[in-house]
């Protein structure tokens, strides 16, 4: 099959989080969390232990629900957005001072100190590298969206790993605000790729519903990466013509 094009999910596609479970993640965030906390305790905006088991509070909800909201409409709120929010709430109430002088670059920093315990985490999968080392010699673009609320996450974890050089593009829901299934998300990516006209030359690898529905909707060849274990709620994956594969590896077979 002549391809022009590959498009590949990040998380359990061409990463993996060692014996993922439910635990791990809140572990990991909430060690975020306290970094995140020590760094608005330098910059003096949260002093005294009620505001900060406030703020603690009010960030936990707030993410709950904002993750909610982006699982039902498939908008991602940025995590550097929910700081903005947890704090802006705390001004009105009066429980800290005025933030007129932060900029965004804060919040944004915010973020990548409450995400960076995950660069930790993620390990590229035992054929990755090589994968992408191949698909490089081949005459085509090479492109990865994953749904994540922090852009610059994903960015690191790529350089960490020496991965970043093979991507001519990378998008995340965070930077995009659409998240996976949604045929929008796609559509930006084939643009940026330059290949908006030719969406049935393109496949899309990834390891769930929602880089498959996906890639249907957006009329791109998709190929299921086949996970021995399976997350709770996932959904069944009910649309014809995708393909089945058990190694990233094998993708290298689809192409001339
Ligand atoms: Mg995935």
């Amino acid at each position: 099959m002549k391809v022009k094009g590959v498009i590949f999910d990040f998380g359990f596609t061409l990463f993996y989080f060692d014996e993922p479970s439910i635990e791990k993640y809140f572990e990991c965030f909430k060690t975020g969390l306290i970094s995140s906390i020590d760094l608005l305790k330098k910059h003096n905006i949260l002093k005294e232990k009620i505001a900060i088991e406030d703020f603690i509070k009010i960030f936990k909800r707030k993410r709950a629900s904002s993750f909610k909201k982006s699982i039902k409409t498939k908008s991602e709120i940025p995590t550097s957005l929910i700081f903005q929010n947890a704090l802006k709430i705390m001004v009105e109430k009066n429980t800290i001072n005025d933030l007129d002088e932060l900029n965004d670059q804060f919040y944004v920093k915010l973020a990548n100190i409450y995400h960076s315990c995950e660069e930790d985490e993620w390990i590229p999968f035992e054929n990755t590298k090589d994968t992408l080392e191949k698909l490089a010699l081949k005459n085509l673009k090479i492109a990865l969206i994953s749904n994540h609320p922090n852009h610059k996450t994903i960015e690191n974890i790529l350089i960490k790993h020496d991965l970043f050089r093979f991507f001519d593009v990378i998008v995340t829901s965070a930077k995009f605000g659409k998240r996976k299934p949604d045929p929008n998300i796609f559509f930006h990516t084939l643009k940026k790729m330059g290949l908006e006209s030719h969406a049935n030359s393109i496949i899309m690898c990834g390891d769930e519903y929602a880089d498959i529905i996906g890639a249907y909707r957006a009329n791109l060849k998709a190929i299921l990466l086949d996970r021995k274990f399976k997350f709770p709620f996932e959904k069944d994956i009910d649309v014809p013509n995708y393909i089945k594969v058990k190694d990233v590896s094998e993708i290298l077979n689809f192409i001339d």
